[in-house]
């Protein structure tokens, strides 16, 4: 299978003259004139076409950006002075085009196929959202299983099957919910999800971030080592009965941030032709990972198996994931070669959390 790959690289515009300036705010408010009015002064044609296509629904006093066909946009790398990329908007004013500099904020690669783009305006500044597709094969073999546990104390728990390695995910992240949290509390309830739903902006770009972040550190050890990426699903944890009043706020910004971390690790390990599947999360909480037996979660952190002891709670559900990934059938073809290594059962609680794994 050749998966298609889209990214959207949001791009800002440089170096734009007075007259580059003037002209393509004259595309905008004419397209804005357009929807608001369905009168046309001058919009380019292949853009009001656009717009009649991709525009049914117009809110009053909402500006659009100007949606750009994929054959009119071209994009160079060319780099000078004023910018490293170039691109070629269609406006009525200038014929054939306008060329104006711009600023991906990561690189933009060599062999992709330019998709239709958006052009829209700021503030202070233009922005090209320009769309690429590009067809990366899906990688057959795997030497690593790196399964991640989504949980409310850490936003993600990865173990690394092949080292048997655990790390931590989102301290920064609670951060950022606890002292919205803090807050928010001051003002009650009902009051704070209201706030939130408007002042959410800041705090989720800040949240935002860091789970690029995350999801970026998850899927870089997935091409270190060959891995194959096993995540649990989150369905499970929406329905997991939360207490009430306190749990509500978090849940806000949890649902947010599970759900974008999820749609990251699934977009870069796509781009990286890495394989990622899903799992139920069903049990994988209070199931030991090392006998199997059922036990419990005695705390948020803390994992208790009669027959082996304590294990971090987290932990201990991201291994149950990565094996449910394994004993899961997947696709033909793909096949995973875990190194064998030692299996250790160790009842001492402190020794149990460096016990080597053993998987088939
Ligand atoms: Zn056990």
């Amino acid at each position: 299978m050749v998966p298609l790959v889209k990214k959207c690289y949001r791009c800002k515009a440089v170096g734009l003259t007075n007259i580059e300036e003037k002209a393509l705010t004259l595309e905008y408010d004419n397209l804005q004139h357009y929807l608001q009015t369905r009168e046309d002064r001058g919009l380019y044609s292949a853009l009001k076409q656009q717009a009649d296509r991709f525009y049914k629904v117009i809110k009053k006093g909402k500006k659009y950006p100007l949606s750009i066909r994929n054959d009119l946009l071209k994009v160079e790398h060319n780099p000078n002075k004023v910018a490293e990329y170039w691109c070629k908007i269609p406006v009525r004013a200038v014929r054939g085009g306008l060329w104006i500099g711009i600023k991906p904020y990561e690189p933009i690669p060599p062999d992709v196929r330019i998709c239709e783009s958006k052009l829209d305006k700021g503030d202070n500044n233009w922005y090209l959202d320009l769309v690429v597709e590009k067809d990366v094969p899906e990688k057959m073999e795997y030497q690593n299983v790196i399964a991640i546990d989504m949980g409310i104390k850490h936003i993600a728990c990865s173990v690394d099957m092949a080292m048997s390695k655990t790390t931590f995910y989102g301290n920064d992240l609670n951060r950022v919910r606890g002292h919205y949290f803090w807050s928010h509390k001051r003002l009650g309830i009902k009051k704070a999800i209201d706030t939130i739903k408007k002042i959410g902006h800041h705090e989720k770009r800040i949240a935002n971030d860091i789970i690029h972040k995350i999801s970026r550190d998850i899927v870089n050890q997935a091409i270190e080592t060959n891995a194959i990426i096993v995540l649990g699903n989150i369905k499970y944890l929406r329905k997991r009965k939360q207490q009430q009043h306190r749990r509500r706020m978090a849940r806000l910004l949890a649902g947010f941030s599970y759900y974008k971390l999820i749609q990251y690790i699934r977009y870069k390990a796509a781009l990286a032709g890495i394989k990622v599947i899903e799992v139920s999360e069903a049990w994988t909480s209070q199931t030991c990972h090392k006998c199997g037996e059922r036990g419990q979660r005695k705390t948020q952190g803390l994992f208790v198996c009669d027959h082996c002891g304590e294990e971090n709670a987290d932990r201990n559900a991201a291994f149950n994931i990565a094996k449910r990934g394994l004993g899961q059938c997947l696709s033909p073809g793909v096949v995973v070669n875990l190194p064998r290594t030692n299996a250790r059962i160790d009842r001492n609680p402190m020794m149990t959390m460096e016990a080597t794994e053993h998987v088939q």
